[in-house]
Order: C-alpha cells, then structure tokens, then sequence
C-alpha cells in the first residue's frame, strides 16, 4: 500500500477521526471482548482451598469446588473458557499423576463439565508440575540432566488421553518435545477422540517471565534449566518452523507464550499460516502490572487493556490471560 497516494495535509486530517468517542468507536480497527478470554486456574486437592499465590496477587491455588466457583464467577462475566494446570500430592520420575485416572486435573475437569458444561475446558499438557525433578519430560541416567524426547511422548499422549477422557474440551500441550502433537492426535484417534482439539504451544520461549507461575504451579527445576527445549528468544524463523511442523502433525490452534515480550511471533505466525492464534499473556506479564498499579505508578485497568489490544492488534484470536475475569467486567460496565 502506498500511503502517499492516499492524500496529504491539509486536505488529509487524521484528526478529524478522532474528535468523539462515537468516532473513533467507528472508527476502531481492533476489537476485544469477552469471548476473546481464556482463563487459566492452578487446580490442587481438598475442598474449599484458595491459597494465595505470592507473587500474583488476585491468583490462588484452587481446590476443585473453588475451581468451579471461579469458573463460573469468569463466565457470568463472558468468559468462555479455562485453562487447567494441576498441582499433585506427589511428585515422582514418570509424573504418574500427569495421567492418572483421578489425578487432580481429571477430577477437575469431570467436577467442571459436571456443574458447567457449556464451560470450555482446556488443560496444559505437560509434565513438569508432576516430575519430582520439575523438568518438562523424562530426565536421562548419566548425561547431565538431559531430557530425552522419544520416551517422554508416549507420556504426554497418556496425559492427554487421560484428560480427554475425564471430559476436557481441548488438550494444549505445552512441553515442546519434537513430535508431541502428531503422538497425542494418533493416541487421540485411536481411542475415539477424533474430534478433540489440540491448541498447541507451538512457539513457547524459554522465558523469565515465567517467574511467578513457577511459584503458583510449583514447577520450577530442580537443577538446570528448559533451554533444552523452550525456544531461544532471540529466534523468530525458528518459532514459525515450530509452528508449521505442529500444523502438519495436527495442530488446530497455536499458541505463542509469552505474549507482550513476542508479538512479533505472534503477527508472524498469524500471517503466515493464517490459523487460530493464541497469545498467552504470562504470569511475568501479569505481575508488573499489578505490582506497579499497587506502588500507584500505573493505571492497572488501562495498561491491562493496553497490553490486551497490544495482542489482539499482533493478529491473536484469543488471548490466554490471568486478567481475563478482570478484563471482561471492565469490558461489560465500559
Ligand atoms: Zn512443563
């Protein structure tokens, strides 16, 4: 497009287009609106537990009649979905709990479609919070903490078998193995659950500004780090070769994390294969905002609006966000 084609001042005004909030309604290139929101919700065992998660304030550790409420109080606002991470009673080298029959997170998801059955269910497929390690897939005997690919697949397939069968919605693995996608959709097919999405975490970085969740979903490492296997972010060609090869393996949604730090990821991949996108707002992202607003020196509500569009402008279908209860009242009272 050639702008200077388009005219020049004085006949072009831009302003004119901006003198009245009707106007520049009228005017808006991007939306967003509830519909748009996932939230995400760590879920634990017991009854009647929130237990606050330090470094975010607002986010709780949530039992699963907790975890419905919240639910629930999400959707009253528009929100159709969430997003489930588990924190098990046990940790061990396989994460038996990833993909137990009544692990956390399938007792969860059975008590949500149970009370809120138009309620999307999504669950992280991962590993980590169920290792007693904390790594994302199985660690190798003897060659410095490495995680081997191959044997790690057929347990996160497992997982979201499990997770599936217990009722989830989608299954969003979010380990980064090679080959994760295509193992889950053929253990998927293969029992029935054709039609069970897979929203992958196709560009997911090795990011600091995952910091807060490690405390809310008590995963951080034992030893080393995931630059094994989250990407480098310094590498965009690299997140979209990510993103085409889960395509191919049967991927029907992608998502980047994190979102404000990679929203040139996200535009990329969104223009490139022009398929539902997701931006995961982090748990980093999410703090220094709410740690500002609370020394005063941001406006929380306007900046998390701000970011929000910031993801939605980038080309994100849907934005996952621990915000989104939040985002979607200040929406609906405008
Ligand atoms: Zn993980």
């Amino acid at each position: 497009m050639s702008f200077s084609a388009l005219g020049q001042f004085p006949a072009c005004r831009p302003r004119r287009l901006r003198q009245w909030p009707a106007l520049r309604g009228l005017v808006r290139e991007t939306s967003l609106n509830a519909g748009q929101l996932v939230l995400p919700l760590f879920a634990r065992p017991g009854r009647k537990i929130r237990q606050p998660v330090a470094s975010m304030p607002g986010v709780f550790q949530l039992s699963p009649d907790e975890i419905v409420r919240e639910a629930e109080k999400a959707r009253q606002w528009g929100v159709p979905g969430v997003l489930l991470f588990g924190i098990p009673e046990t940790k061990d080298e396989m994460a038996s709990d990833a993909y137990a029959r009544n692990g956390i997170v399938q007792q969860t998801v059975r008590l949500l479609k149970k009370h809120l059955p138009d309620c999307l269910v999504l669950t992280d497929v991962c590993l980590c919070e169920y290792m007693s390690h904390g790594h994302c897939g199985i660690v190798e005997k003897g060659k410095g903490g490495r995680v081997a690919n191959d044997p790690t697949l057929a347990l996160l397939a497992r997982a979201a078998l499990s997770h599936a069968e217990a009722g989830a919605d989608i299954v969003a693995p979010s380990d980064m193995m090679d080959g994760r996608v295509a193992a889950i959709r053929q253990t998927l097919d293969r029992h029935g659950l054709a039609d069970t999405p897979i929203l992958s975490y196709a560009a997911k970085f090795a990011s600091a500004y995952y910091g807060p969740f490690r405390d809310a979903a008590e995963s951080a490492p034992r030893f080393g780090d995931r630059r094994g296997y989250q990407m480098d972010g310094a590498n965009v060609l690299e997140a979209l070769r990510e993103t085409a090869m889960d395509l191919q393996e049967g991927a029907d949604m992608v998502m980047v994390k994190p979102a404000l730090a990679y929203l040139d990821v996200v535009h990329r991949v969104k223009t490139e294969f022009g398929r539902p996108t997701a931006a995961y707002a982090v748990s980093g992202e999410y703090s220094m905002i709410k740690a500002a607003a609370a020394k005063g020196w941001l406006d929380e509500r306007a900046v998390t609006l701000e970011s929000m569009f910031s993801m939605r402008r980038a080309g994100a279908d849907f934005i996952v966000t621990y915000s989104a209860a939040e985002v979607a009242r200040w929406l609906k009272e405008g």
